[in-house]
Formats: structure tokens, sequence, C-alpha cells
């Protein structure tokens, strides 16, 4: 069974994001670009089924611009065997990526697909949901634990307040939660192999699929800054200044 990873290039987690001068979007330029935390968690997830003997290859998926080439190569140094890059310029919204992945998913015929829950630039978690409406394959999100079984998966999803185990039918799209596994490092001889790897790039042209912008990004603003708080001596002063400064109780 394949298993198709797609991994997205986003603001390296460490960055404080900031929204650029003329407010049309968030600050990307000179910065640190890394691999959306939560791919790397399904990287690993389908390395291990590799390692295991459960999945007979992985292909790592990145649609973007090119430089989007050197996530992909991050993801072969990991362990994918193969890579491919969809090429545009074009800002991606989720429902152009999840009809890119769908277009990559009939070319590839995986049996699995494992994706971030949310990539952590937008925050959109809406990329595998969709993919799986447009397949009509099972879906569970926010997965803890996966288990492969004959035709189907056992997924632990993380939900408010517990866990929940869902039995699905493959093929299927699970995407990641934190507690999935923790992500291995690239050594340095893999990362040099990486660059070895097949890269196949193509275009949403070629795939024949409409990419254009569904959404129109109004602005980016930083969020009002927080007035900062105070302290009290006992709470005979705190009742006082709810009562009569906030007038809560
Ligand atoms: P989102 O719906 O944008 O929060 O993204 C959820 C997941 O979809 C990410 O963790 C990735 O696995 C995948 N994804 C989103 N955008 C891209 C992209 N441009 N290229 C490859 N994978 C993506």
């Amino acid at each position: 069974m394949k298993v198709l990873v797609p991994v997205k290039r986003v603001l390296d987690y460490n960055i404080k994001a900031r929204p650029k001068a003329d407010a049309s979007g968030v600050e990307l330029a000179g910065l640190k670009m890394s691999m959306n935390p939560f791919d790397e968690i399904a990287m690993e997830a389908a390395i291990r089924f590799k390692e295991g003997g459960q999945a007979s290859e992985v292909i790592a998926v990145s649609c973007g611009p090119q430089a989007n080439q050197e996530t992909l190569r991050t993801a072969l140094a990991l362990g994918a065997d193969r890579a491919v890059l969809v090429e545009t310029e074009v800002e991606l919204q989720p429902l152009a990526v999840a009809k890119l992945l769908k277009a990559l998913v009939a070319r590839e015929q995986p049996g699995l697909v494992i994706c971030g829950k949310q990539a952590i630039d937008d925050d959109a978690n809406q990329t595998g949901q969709m993919l799986s409406a447009l397949l009509g394959w099972s879906q569970a999100t926010f997965a803890s634990r996966i288990e492969l079984g004959e035709g189907t998966a056992l997924v632990t999803r993380e939900i408010d307040g517990g866990l929940e185990t869902l039995s699905i039918r493959l093929p299927a799209v699970v995407s990641t939660d934190l507690r999935l596994n923790e992500p291995r490092y690239a050594t340095l001889p893999n990362i040099m192999k990486a660059k070895k790897k097949p890269l196949e790039t193509l275009t949403p042209e070629s795939l024949g699929v409409d990419i254009a912008p569904r959404l129109t990004l109004l602005k980016v603003a930083e969020p009002p800054a927080r007035q900062g708080g105070i302290k009290v001596d006992d709470v005979a002063q705190l009742l006082d200044k709810l009562k009569n400064e906030a007038k809560v109780i």
C-alpha cells in the first residue's frame, strides 16, 4: 500500500508571525521556513508503516512555489521514497490544495493519505476533510494512534475531554494530532541521500485543476495589545474591584 503525505512549507514555528506593513498578509521575507510540524508527524507515521512492512512506498507531496522543493527534500531525508511538487505561484487555499491532492490520488492510487490536522500558518484545519469528501473516502481527524489492519484502520482521535477510537475502511484520509508520535531528525547521511531521490514537478494545469482562490483576504492585523493586570492584596480588595470597578458581580 502506498501512503501519500502532503507537506506544507510554513513560517518556522519558532518565529513570531507579523503582519506586512500594508496588512495584505503575513511577512515572510527573509524569514526561516520549515515543514508544518503536524506534517512532520504525518511523515513519521508513514515512515514507521513502511519500516514495519505495512506500507510499500511513502510519497511526499507539496503544493506551492518552487521553494517548496526544500521542504520535500526534508521529507526525503526523513525517509520518504519520492516526492512530488505541484508548482504554482498562486496563493493556495485549502479547497485548491484538496483538489490538487485528489488529482494526485487518482494518479498514485495510495491506500492512505496522512496529512497534518492543520497548517500552523492559516490554521484552516480544512484540507484533509475536504480531500476525503472530494474522494468519497473515510476520514479520521486528530489521530493520536493509527493501527492498520486488513483493509481497515483503527484510529484513536483526540476529542474534547477524552479519546475516541474509530474503525474506518481503507482507503482513507487521516489527519495527525500532536501526540501521534515524536518525529525523528534527518541525519546528515540521509540528507545527502535525499539529494538523489526522485522529485517530480507538476503544475495545476497539467493535473487539470482549477486553483483560483474562492475567498478574498481582506487584511491581517495584530490582535489588540492586552492591558497589564494588577496584583490585589487580599480577597476583600479583589471582591471590591470586581464589584465596583469591573462591575461583574
Ligand atoms: P490546513 O487545512 O491548511 O490547515 O492544512 C491541513 C493539512 O493539509 C496540512 O497539515 C498539510 O498536510 C496539508 N496541506 C495544506 N496545504 C498544503 C500545501 N500547500 N501543500 C501540501 N500539503 C498541504
